[in-house]
């Protein structure tokens, strides 16, 4: 099945609120892959913030599309080593992997589409719904914000809720995080995310007098860059850290879990690789029985982890766009169900094609 061409296009798409309240709306690099059988996968990768979306969408037209056209779109595995053996100094981390990811997400498409499976299963079904926490929190939100937006998760069913550490002023981190606590009780889970805004003294501080808050896990403590800072929190603080999201295809993660820098690991599909690499993560992080909770995209995620044996949870951000999709998962009794239709089973909905789509 001969790739015939690969069309680009880029949507900016905003945030509802209250998300946008932190930044205005995302980009989506749209690759759509055409095959001389007929069928159309959807690859796409997601820049929040807009960041680096024309760098990634030059990069994807100048470099990959002119390498992947014409080849056999179920050769995934070797269109993935081409791909990422063709980049000469960039590195594999950032613009490049964000661009193979579009193209191996609209591949696997490709695969479910003509196989007449979901991705889920042809990457080997293990589950056939997965848990998701709520996420959210902003810097922003007051106590009592931070509580209502846990609450409207527990009425779906959801038992984790996560919000952010990083005002200023570190005890008061420590006293939200005691309050909202306190307004929950103790049967839903917290989860707190740093966003790499602190040092690792700081963060020793805050992990250990956060240790009577019973959190369920501490993520992104320490700038992304630096591994070594990661682990040494790790071993110092009495709560499981996560981290991952800033992280790039396999030999990105095999430093983290080498250097014991987590429990948990977030990758996500749009900056680590696409479904082929994602899945080699999570069975490398199998190997060490270290579990896989993916950053955002719940609408790929929910396949992958519906595929793997040690995955943890789905993130789901309350305030995600509206009516982006043609069918938008959705939260039941606390899980999400991977899709039963053929391939990734995403696709834009006509509406958002049209308002979104800036450059087609
Ligand atoms: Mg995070």
């Amino acid at each position: 099945m001969k790739i015939t061409d690969i069309a680009v296009s880029t949507m900016d798409v905003p945030n509802a609120p209250p998300v946008s309240t932190y930044y205005a709306g995302s980009s989506y690099v749209v690759a759509r892959i055409r095959t001389d059988a007929g069928i159309e996968g959807l690859g796409y990768t997601m820049l929040m913030g807009g960041m680096g979306a024309s760098a990634v969408r030059a990069y994807l037209e100048d470099n990959i599309v002119p390498l992947v056209t014409e080849r056999d779109a179920l050769q995934i595995g070797a269109i993935w080593a081409d791909m990422y053996e063709n980049d000469r100094g960039l590195r594999k981390k950032g613009i490049p992997v964000y661009a193979m990811s579009a193209i191996d997400i609209g591949l696997w498409d490709i695969l479910g589409k003509s196989a007449d499976k979901p991705v889920w299963q042809l990457l080997g079904a293990h589950r056939d719904k997965v848990p998701v926490y709520g996420s959210g929190g902003f810097l922003s939100y007051t106590v009592d914000e931070l509580v209502e937006e846990a609450e409207g998760f527990r009425k779906q069913g959801v038992g984790h809720y996560k919000f952010k550490l990083g005002r200023e002023n570190v005890m008061e981190n420590v006293e939200r995080v005691r309050e909202v606590r306190k307004a929950l009780g103790d049967d839903m889970e917290i989860l707190v995310d740093a966003n790499q805004r602190w040092d690792v003294a700081t963060n020793i501080r805050v992990g250990r007098m956060l240790e009577d808050c019973n959190l369920f896990w501490y993520e992104e403590p320490v700038l992304a860059d630096n591994i070594a800072q990661c682990a040494e929190v790790a071993a110092a603080i009495p709560i499981p850290v996560a981290t991952g999201e800033n992280e790039y295809t396999r030999y990105g993660f095999r430093d983290l879990i080498e250097a014991r820098a987590a429990q948990y690991l977030n990758p996500d599909i749009h900056r680590c690789g696409g479904f082929t690499e994602t899945m080699r993560i999570a069975h490398l992080a199998a190997a060490y029985d270290v579990k896989i909770a993916p950053h955002l995209v719940p609408e790929l995620h929910v396949s992958v982890l519906a595929a793997i044996p040690n995955g943890a949870l789905v993130e789901v951000l309350a305030g995600s766009p509206e009516n982006l999709w043609e069918h938008p998962v959705e939260i039941v009794d606390g899980h999400l169900l991977p899709p039963e239709r053929p391939g990734h089973g995403m696709e834009f909905s006509a509406e958002a094609v049209r308002d979104y789509t800036v450059d087609g």
